[in-house]
């Protein structure tokens, strides 16, 4: 029998908030790993439909949506004793809230993405509101307003949140591989000052889902292998990104910042629609959509080196995402006809036939090239390693055990971003659960992939300028 490390006791309830496909595969993660009182452990999760799943496995349900009005109400009375941990997986419900909530009553806090309440996505009118930067920088700001206290980590999924810990050991291992091999920074400036020196010119969050099951994909419905709500809401955000210092030319629909960090810039077009010319080990150069992300954002931020409002060096970052085939069907039909699918399914585990969620980091621009750092998934190991999900959610479950440990072991360390974490701690507990995790180097660059008959307005002066990503 395998027997599982056991990280640490959890004091207090454990409430995870959402127990969709996310919730559900880190259920069982956080039983093989803590120690806590089981009898405290509750589910609050508005469809009656896992009822009889936690039924049976005597896990309270409190079966209730979470919302404005309510959230003091509920989690007041879940965590009357003034401990415990709140590990929030659901979509429509304010981390910002959330997490302040937690912070002032002594509870440490998890979440995968900084969500807001419900309507937001589609009721905000102004597009420069329903970025992730606008997000982000709420969050950044409640730090900055309240420094330390209980610690609540934000964006703590595969991406954002694991991707932030591979750009770490993808530097690490630039370094050694070009000779500059030496004891890892310790703090931000000295990460920041790394890549500086390794003449890295940005990130792609290079991901493609190949996990496909046998039927093909019905017409009328979204299919994805994660939250279809969480994707479609992301998918209609504007396309945005970390906005680097290397960059000679801006696309004439995009806007930046004059307040907060600065470091990113979105466009007057939704992501799931702007394609980027990209690269990921098993496909070689694919197009990837520009969909807006927390990291995208942080790891700009990170990275800065100098005033934020006007770097010495900033590095751009973005996604570039080619998901599951049936989702990128499912976006075509989405958005071909105007209309959102009302079916929705997320690929379930034993229903997929073949597959791997390759999700690393496209480390450009630098002596070697371009470097890919990261996990390669199947959904056949997948299911060996823990039940309950794909591989896609095991990269995102994984990652949140990792961040409630790490609160565990730094429980006062206030607001923090995955980029903030002991990424080597992190990526010990996480790496049992991803598969292989590789680097590859490649000589490929954006002026590849191009048909001399269609010329197009690049810039062959700077193969890693945004202008040539970007496909027309
Ligand atoms: P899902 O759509 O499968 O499940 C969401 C669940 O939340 C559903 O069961 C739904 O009923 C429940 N819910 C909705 N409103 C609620 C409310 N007000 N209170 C409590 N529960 C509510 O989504 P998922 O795939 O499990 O994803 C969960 C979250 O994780 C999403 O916000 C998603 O964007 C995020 N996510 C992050 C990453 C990452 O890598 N960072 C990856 C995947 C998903």
């Amino acid at each position: 029998m395998t027997t599982y490390p056991t990280y640490g006791r959890i004091d207090g309830p454990i409430a995870i908030i959402g127990f969709g496909s996310i919730g559900r595969g880190t259920l069982p993660l956080i039983e093989r790993h803590f120690d806590y009182d089981a009898d405290k452990l509750v589910v609050i999760e508005p469809d009656p439909g896992v009822h009889t799943f936690l039924g049976q496995r005597k896990i309270r349900h409190l079966q209730t949506a979470i919302t404005r009005e309510n959230y003091r109400d509920v989690l007041g009375q879940v965590f009357a004793e003034g401990q415990g941990f709140c590990v929030n997986l659901s979509v429509d419900t304010s981390s910002l809230d959330i997490m302040r909530f937690c912070r002032e009553i002594g509870v440490l806090y998890i979440d995968t993405v900084v969500e807001p309440w419900a309507g937001f996505y589609f009721e905000t009118t102004e597009n420069a509101e329903r970025t992730n930067y606008a997000l982000r920088q709420k969050v950044r700001d409640e730090k900055a307003a309240n420094p330390g206290g209980p610690t609540a980590v934000s964006c703590c999924g595969a991406n954002p949140g694991m991707v932030s810990w591979f750009v770490k050991e993808a530097l690490l291992t630039l370094a050694k591989d070009t000779g500059r091999e030496g004891d890892a920074p310790t703090d931000r400036a000295g990460w920041a000052g790394l890549m500086q020196t390794l003449g890295v010119k940005g990130v792609h969050i290079a991901e493609r889902d190949t996990q496909a099951r046998r039927t093909p994909r019905p017409r009328g419905t979204f299919v994805n292998t994660w939250s279809v709500e969480g994707f479609i809401a992301e998918g209609f955000q504007p396309a945005e990104l970390g906005w680097g210092t290397h960059e000679t030319w801006m696309p004439e629909n995009a806007h930046g910042y004059d307040t907060g960090c600065q470091a990113g810039i979105w466009f007057e077009r939704p992501g799931a629609i702007t394609r980027v010319h990209t690269w990921c080990p098993t496909p070689g150069p694919q197009f990837g959509f520009l969909v807006t992300h927390n990291e995208a954002i942080s790891i700009s931020d990170y990275y800065t080196v100098g005033d934020p409002g006007a770097p010495e060096f900033r590095p751009t970052c973005h996604y570039a995402y080619h998901p599951s085939d049936d989702a990128v069907l499912s976006l075509h039909e989405m958005f071909g006809s105007g209309r959102q699918q009302t079916r929705h399914h997320i690929l379930e585990a034993d229903e997929i036939v073949e597959g791997i969620d390759e999700l690393g980091v496209l480390l450009y621009g630098h002596e070697k090239n371009a470097l890919w750092y990261g996990s390669r998934l199947s959904n056949a190991e997948a299911m060996e390693l823990a039940p309950y999900q794909n591989a896609t959610g095991l990269q995102v479950t994984s990652a949140v055990l990792a961040g409630m440990v790490w609160a565990l072991e730094n429980p006062t360390a206030g607001i923090v971003e995955t980029d903030e974490m002991d990424h080597a701690r992190c990526l010990e507990v996480q790496r049992p659960y991803l598969g292989p995790v590789e680097a590859h180097y490649t000589d490929w660059t954006p002026l590849q992939d191009r048909w001399e008959l269609f010329p197009e307005d690049i810039d062959e002066s700077d193969p890693w300028q945004f202008r040539n990503v970007l496909a027309s």
